[in-house]
C-alpha cells in the first residue's frame, strides 16, 4: 500500500475514518467514529509507523455514545485502501461475525454492529472481552495474551478499552 497515512472512507457509510495507531500491538487501524462505527484494519505493513505517541482518548470516547449509523450490508463494499471489491467472509466467534475482506491488499472491515451482536452470548464480561480481543487480534496478526480476572482491570490496553466501548461495556 502506498500510503498507510491517508485518510480513508468507510466502505460501508462514506464517512471520514479516523486514525488509531496503538503502539503496544504496533497496528494501525481506522475507524468510522462520524458514521457507522465500523472498523478497518489495515494490512500487516504498520510498522513503518512512528508515531508512538498518539493518545486514543478520544477515540475512546467517540465510540462510547454507540449512536452510529444504520448501513445496509447488502451492498457492495469497495476496499478504503486499494479500491478493489471486498468479498464477504464469516470469521471466528461462533461464525457470528462477519468481515469484509480484501483480497488484493488484505484489508479488513468489521461493522459495528459485528461486534455487539455478541454482547449477549457471554455470560460475564471478562469471557466476552477475551473473545472478542482474540478475534479483533486474530484478525491484526497479532498474539493475544489471554487475561485473567484479577489481572484485567490494570493491564488493560488502550486498544482493549477501545473495543470495550465499542461493544457496550
Ligand atoms: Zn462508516
Ligand atoms: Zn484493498
Amino acid at each position: 500500500m502506498a500510503d498507510s497515512h491517508q485518510t480513508l472512507r468507510c466502505p460501508a457509510c462514506g464517512e471520514e475514518m479516523q486514525k488509531v495507531f496503538v503502539p503496544s500491538q504496533g497496528v494501525n487501524i481506522d475507524i468510522c467514529t462520524k458514521g457507522c462505527g465500523g472498523i478497518f484494519f489495515d494490512n500487516r505493513e504498520f510498522r513503518m509507523f512512528d508515531e508512538q505517541d498518539e493518545n486514543i482518548d478520544d477515540i475512546i470516547q467517540a465510540v462510547e455514545n454507540n449512536d452510529f449509523k444504520e448501513v445496509d450490508e447488502s451492498l457492495p463494499r469497495y476496499c478504503p485502501a486499494c479500491g478493489a471489491k471486498m468479498a464477504k467472509n464469516f470469521s471466528s466467534i461462533k461464525k457470528k461475525i462477519q468481515v469484509d475482506e480484501c483480497y488484493a491488499c488484505g484489508g479488513k472491515f468489521l461493522d459495528h454492529g459485528e461486534l455487539t451482536a455478541i454482547r449477549n452470548e457471554y455470560e460475564n464480561d471478562l469471557e466476552r472481552t477475551n473473545d472478542v480481543m482474540k478475534f479483533v487480534y486474530n484478525e491484526m496478526g497479532v498474539d493475544f495474551i489471554h487475561q485473567d480476572a484479577t489481572k484485567s482491570d490494570r493491564r488493560r490496553s488502550p486498544l482493549q478499552k477501545l473495543f470495550n466501548k465499542m461493544i457496550g461495556l
